[in-house]
């Protein structure tokens, strides 16, 4: 049952919680995360696990449905599977998911099933092992594409596979993801490339829209549209015919999904965000760790669910930047 609570001033049902983990990762994504002088919270600005266990029980109250774990790299926080385990017991959430780079996935994929987790989102930009290094700093692809293959194996449904389509990067490999779905259920998600955190290297030539790729992806045959589930993302889906798997659209930037976002964000440092452009935060920790209570906790959460921005106000060729970096609002 959705509550008034959940429902922000345009009517948008906020069921859906992105909740970063930690701040730290194993890749150094050159979209995401500079190799240099990063500064990493301390780690007792980090929400530990009791205390993000509280805060998400507490946001099924304000409305929340569905959680994504992401980060940083979810699966390098110390404790992570125990963590899960339980959170997968909280009551009155319907879905958890998880967001990864997949280079821990081989070693701890089976732990993440037995937990409950069925769905899994792994990022990658590249098929090719050498631009792979390129992108992420990292000579990490065979483990990654080891991490698919145990998700595959253990049955994992959906596999969906982020790409972060970059113009003079990956895009001459955008048919080839798309070709995959014919032989793999992947769903492989075309995530349009966004100006997050200062100096992540986003310029309008690097922009590929979503309407481009589509376009190229039509040459491989007729795409037929799949219809959305209610917890679905904004992803626009797609069947190349005969094809085992999907691909979709994220058109962060051109196509404005605003209006049917539902999702609120928490860092790792305990700050809630209504959006990813808006750098607008509220801080939830420092009450906690006040002992606030959880009326005035559920005071600040439902606030934060009022006050989400209307909208992104990013256009393609003028988007509006946020200061905090993707790593630590967790995509
Ligand atoms: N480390 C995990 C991973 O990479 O999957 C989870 C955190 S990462 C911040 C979440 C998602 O955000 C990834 O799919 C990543 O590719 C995406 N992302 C990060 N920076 C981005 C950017 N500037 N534009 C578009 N997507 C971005
Ligand atoms: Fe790490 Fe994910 Fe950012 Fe890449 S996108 S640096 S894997 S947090």
């Amino acid at each position: 049952m959705l509550t008034e609570k959940s429902i922000e001033k345009t009517n948008r049902v906020i069921s859906y919680l992105r909740l970063s983990i930690t701040d730290r990762c194993n890749l150094r994504c050159v979209y995401c995360m500079p190799e240099e002088g990063i500064r990493f919270a301390p780690h007792s600005e980090i929400l530990t696990y009791e205390e993000m266990l509280h805060l998400v029980g507490l946001s099924v109250q304000s409305g929340i449905r569905k959680v994504r774990l992401t980060g940083g790299e979810p699966l390098v926080r110390k404790g992570f599977i125990n963590f899960l385990g339980r959170l997968c017991k909280t009551e009155g959430l319907n879905e958890i998911t998880l967001t990864t780079n997949g280079v821990l996935l081989k070693e701890f994929a089976a732990e993440i099933k037995a937990c409950g987790i069925c769905r899994i989102n792994i990022s990658l930009d590249s098929l090719k092992p050498d631009r792979f290094f390129q992108i992420t700093g990292r000579d990490y692809f065979d483990r990654v594409w080891e991490g698919i293959q145990e998700a595959e194996r253990l049955e994992f449904n959906p596999i969906k596979i982020n790409v972060v389509a970059m113009k003079g990067t990956n895009d001459d490999e955008i048919l080839d993801f798309a070709r995959l779905t014919l032989e793999k259920p992947y769903h492989v998600r075309f995530i349009e490339f966004m100006p997050v955190g200062a100096n992540n290297g986003w310029t309008p030539d690097k922009f590929i829209s979503t309407e481009d790729i589509r376009e190229q992806i039509g040459t491989l045959g007729v795409l037929a549209p799949v219809k959305s589930k209610p917890l679905d993302g904004p992803a626009q889906r797609y069947l190349l015919e005969g094809a085992k798997g999907e691909v979709g659209f994220i058109g962060a930037l051109s196509s404005h999904f605003c209006k049917k976002c539902n999702r609120l964000r928490m860092t790792a440092e305990g700050n809630l965000r209504g959006c990813l452009f808006s750098d607008q935060e509220i801080d939830i920790k420092t009450p906690l760790r006040e002992g606030r209570g959880d009326d005035h906790l559920l005071k600040l959460m439902n606030y934060a669910i009022k006050s989400k921005p209307k909208d992104h106000g990013s256009g393609t060729y003028g988007p509006r930047k946020c200061v905090r970096k993707m790593s630590s609002i967790g995509g």
